[in-house]
């Protein structure tokens, strides 16, 4: 699934829209706010951000600014100007059908329509949304720049499996069940460990992981990218760092893939 490494491809991809005038929005209403298309025509697009796994793009409308909230869900992906920054997603068929798309907004350049859709949110599982005025206040700070600091006050009183807790979005955003693994076999860690019993010193590998291993993965191309690698996970093979076998289980849930030899 998309997780904060994916938003942030696409922050880059969409950056060059910003300046531009929209002229017409087609939304899927079962998955937008009401009055999104009325609220955001004729806007300037003024910003594209992102926090957490959420693309924002503010809007300058003649009465103010608001903020057009893409969520991805499991299986959304953006293409924006005809072009896919990313072509393939590990959770998602790879194929592009027009009825899956949930968001379609064309810009104006030069005071000429453009033929295709500037920004397409294509969704086969339509477990994304599209929000308008995005309320992005539950959200816990950010994973790329996640601090030591930052991470042990938002565990604080929480005691759930670590990674439980760093797939709440209200603790850390932006991390999915990839990175999560990927961070953890990093830090040494085991993924079942509970929240509230790491001492300091783990607490600041766990965020020195996050700042240190999910820039690479990024510039590799997202969250599919990690030593972990989607194979690896797939057959539970050898840890990359010292050879024992993986083990995969179920850690709230969710398929989890680590080492039981480093991982403590
Ligand atoms: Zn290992």
């Amino acid at each position: 699934m998309p997780e904060g490494l994916e938003a942030e491809i696409w922050r880059v991809a969409a950056s060059p829209l910003v300046g531009r005038t929209v002229s017409d929005v087609w939304v899927d209403e079962r998955v937008a706010s009401v009055g999104l298309r009325d609220a955001v025509v004729g806007a300037e697009i003024a910003g594209v951000d992102r926090v957490g796994k959420v693309l924002v793009v503010e809007m300058q409308t003649s009465t103010g600014r608001t903020k057009l909230g893409l969520h991805f869900g499991m299986t959304g992906r953006l293409v924006v100007d005809g072009d896919a920054a990313i072509e393939r997603l590990e959770y998602a068929s790879g194929a592009d059908r027009p009825s899956w798309d949930r968001l379609r907004l064309w810009t104006e350049r030069d005071h000429r329509p453009a033929d295709v859709p500037s920004l397409r949110l294509n969704d086969p599982r339509r477990l994304g949304r599209i929000s308008l005025d995005a309320d992005l206040t539950q959200l816990g700070p950010d994973a790329l720049t996640l601090t030591s600091a930052e991470l042990r006050r938002r565990l604080s009183g929480r005691r759930v499996a670590i990674k439980t807790a760093l797939l709440d979005q209200s603790v850390v955003a932006g991390l999915g069940n990839l990175c999560v693994d990927e961070v953890l076999w990093t830090a040494g860690i085991a993924p079942h460990r509970p929240s509230d019993r790491l001492d300091a010193a783990e607490v600041t590998a766990i965020a020195r992981a996050c700042r240190r291993r999910l820039p690479v993965m990024l510039r590799r191309g997202g969250s599919t990218m990690g030593e972990l690698t989607p194979e690896l996970r797939r057959v539970a093979g050898d840890c990359p760092l010292d050879g024992t076998p993986l083990t995969r289980s179920k850690v709230g849930g969710r398929t989890t893939v680590w080492c039981p030899h480093h991982q403590l």
